[in-house]
């Protein structure tokens, strides 16, 4: 089944709770390699965008993501927020004038928005950024439709992915943000940019399993 408005308005609730839950973690991650902010900023754009959201009257999935990129970016200061901002604008490109997704629009809406933080961060695999956990995401989620898996399974499998792309940012020297700063020094630590991106992924999986 296609994912209706509502489901994509229940994947964005879920995941302001889930940086609601995450945010002192998220915030311990940057505070070893970065400025202790990450769990702060998403915490605060994600509520941002959800009071924005509920009394958005939207006749589109496009508009509901891109009233949820634009708030992103007015709200959240830093790197994160100007890479999640445009992250959810192109989702919004994406999927202007829909009513409904369907497995493939997923796929294209992911890719554009992945692509959006790639060319806007100019961060590339390996460099110890979100992209890291996007876009092992992306190509793992991709194969899956392509071998004939259920919406649901692709979602857990490009949530796999994700965590896996996250762990592997452990041992990565920051090539991009303020990580690189340190150098070697950023070594053995996990990315907090590359965990927000997987807790999202991780929403979509358990909030559309049924949807899907
Ligand atoms: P700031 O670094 O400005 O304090 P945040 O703490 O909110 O912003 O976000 C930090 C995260 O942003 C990093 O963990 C990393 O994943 C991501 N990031 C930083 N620079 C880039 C970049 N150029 N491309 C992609 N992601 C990046
Ligand atoms: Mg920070």
């Amino acid at each position: 089944m296609p994912l209706t408005q509502e489901a994509v308005r229940a994947w964005l609730q879920r995941c302001a709770a889930v940086l609601e839950e995450n945010r002192d973690y998220l915030t311990q991650l940057d505070a070893a390699i970065g400025d202790a902010d990450h769990g702060v900023n998403m915490d605060r754009g994600f509520k941002a965008a959800m009071a924005r959201l509920a009394s958005l009257n939207a006749p589109d999935i496009g508009s509901v993501f891109k009233t949820v990129g634009m708030t992103l970016v007015a709200t959240v200061g830093g790197a994160g927020g100007p890479l999640y901002g445009t992250f959810f604008l192109q989702l919004g490109v994406k999927t202007a004038n829909k009513q409904e997704l369907t497995p493939h629009d997923w796929a294209e809406a992911l890719e554009a928005a992945i692509n959006g933080v790639i060319a806007r961060g100019q961060a590339r695999p390996g460099d110890k950024t979100m992209v890291d956990a996007l876009l092992p995401a992306l190509e793992a989620y991709k194969a899956a439709l392509q071998e004939g898996a259920s919406f649901a399974e692709a979602l857990a499998r490009s949530a796999a992915a994700a965590e896996e792309g996250m762990k592997a940012t452990i041992p990565m020297i920051a090539k991009k943000g303020r990580a690189s700063y340190l150098g070697e020094r950023s070594a053995g630590h996990q990315d907090p940019g590359a965990t927000s991106s997987y807790l999202l992924l991780q929403a979509a999986a358990e909030t559309w399993a049924d949807a899907a």
